[in-house]
């Protein structure tokens, strides 16, 4: 860990918030940027990282000094308990102590070399591997967590105990990112229906499309966004506000997003996430 210049916790208070997303495309962001990346991935029980950065089957090797990660680009290297698992289908039943032991043999045995930023993905919740990996990196100098939640109050009342936690055991906390703010969609990827008087919902896409291209033009470059998730009490804005926690930004729900983590790509270098990947970067730039 000497050798990392500077190391970022993600955490959620709930899983499926976009946890793991955000920390693979903040990897991917910094790495872009030139900065030489590491990401680890100590969501043990559920490691998507793999997936998420296109290195599904790829295996860890052993050098004579320590487990050399997986790398996406010459400078963004990956590990995670996925690489060792011989069939992604199958469950990690382990306990507290066990997890406990491989997150310390992350942080000591990996071979990171030279380290602008080392990005680590928690699991949800404040566990046993929590206050395990909060007291391993603070001894080893870290800059703080970032939290990422949902707008809807069931997220937010657990990104509040994650917020205490972080308080309690002195993690500072550098933020909060609100996902899946509100669907947003380019008019031109929207599908229309029709619904007939008998309920049937038929497909008027392309003769909408077509009316729009001849009479409107500039209505297809319109981003049309709805609040799928109610966010009538504040949302991470308000949550921040009471705790006393930096406000990071919105990040909508995007279906380009959603394809590229798929498909383990970068958001940032595929034109069609032209939603989501400006509200990402506006909140890299912030930290
Ligand atoms: P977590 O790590 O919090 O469990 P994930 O990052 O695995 O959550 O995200 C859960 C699912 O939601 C994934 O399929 C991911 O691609 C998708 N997702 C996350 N954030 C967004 C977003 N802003 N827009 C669209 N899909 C998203």
């Amino acid at each position: 860990m000497a050798t990392v210049k500077h190391k970022i916790l993600i955490l959620s208070g709930k899983g499926g918030v976009g946890k793991s997303t955000f920390s693979a495309q903040l990897s991917f962001a910094l790495a872009a940027m030139d900065f030489q990346v590491g990401l680890l991935d100590i969501d043990i029980c559920g490691p998507s990282i793999p997936k998420m950065l296109g290195l599904e089957g790829q295996e860890i090797h052993q050098s004579n000094i320590g487990w050399s990660p997986v790398y996406v680009e010459s400078n963004l290297g990956v590990m995670s308990i996925g690489f060792m698992l011989p069939n992604p289908d199958e469950p990690v039943i382990w306990r507290g102590p066990r997890k406990n032991a491989l997150i310390k043999q992350f942080l000591k045995d990996v071979d990171w070399g030279e380290l602008d930023f080392l990005v680590v993905d928690a699991p949800p919740g404040t566990s046993d591997e929590h206050i395990s990996i909060g007291q391993f990196l603070q001894a080893a100098g870290l800059d703080g967590a970032i939290i990422v939640t949902t707008p809807q109050q069931v997220s937010l009342i657990d990104v509040r105990k994650e917020v205490n936690f972080c308080k309690k055991v002195g993690i500072e906390v550098l933020g909060v990112v609100e996902n899946m703010s509100s669907l947003c969609q380019l008019l031109s990827d929207f599908k229309f229906l029709r619904m007939t008087d008998a309920g049937e919902q038929n497909d008027v896409t392309e003769w909408v499309l077509e009316y729009m291209r001849e009479k409107a033009p500039e209505l297809l470059n319109l981003v049309a966004c709805s609040e799928v998730f109610d966010s009538s009490g504040g949302g991470a804005t308000k949550m921040c506000k009471d705790m006393g926690v930096p406000f990071l930004g919105k990040v909508p729900l995007d279906p380009h997003l959603c394809k590229a983590a798929e498909e383990g790509r970068s958001c940032f270098t595929d034109s069609r996430c032209g939603v989501s990947a400006p509200a990402l970067k506006r909140i890299i730039e912030k930290l």
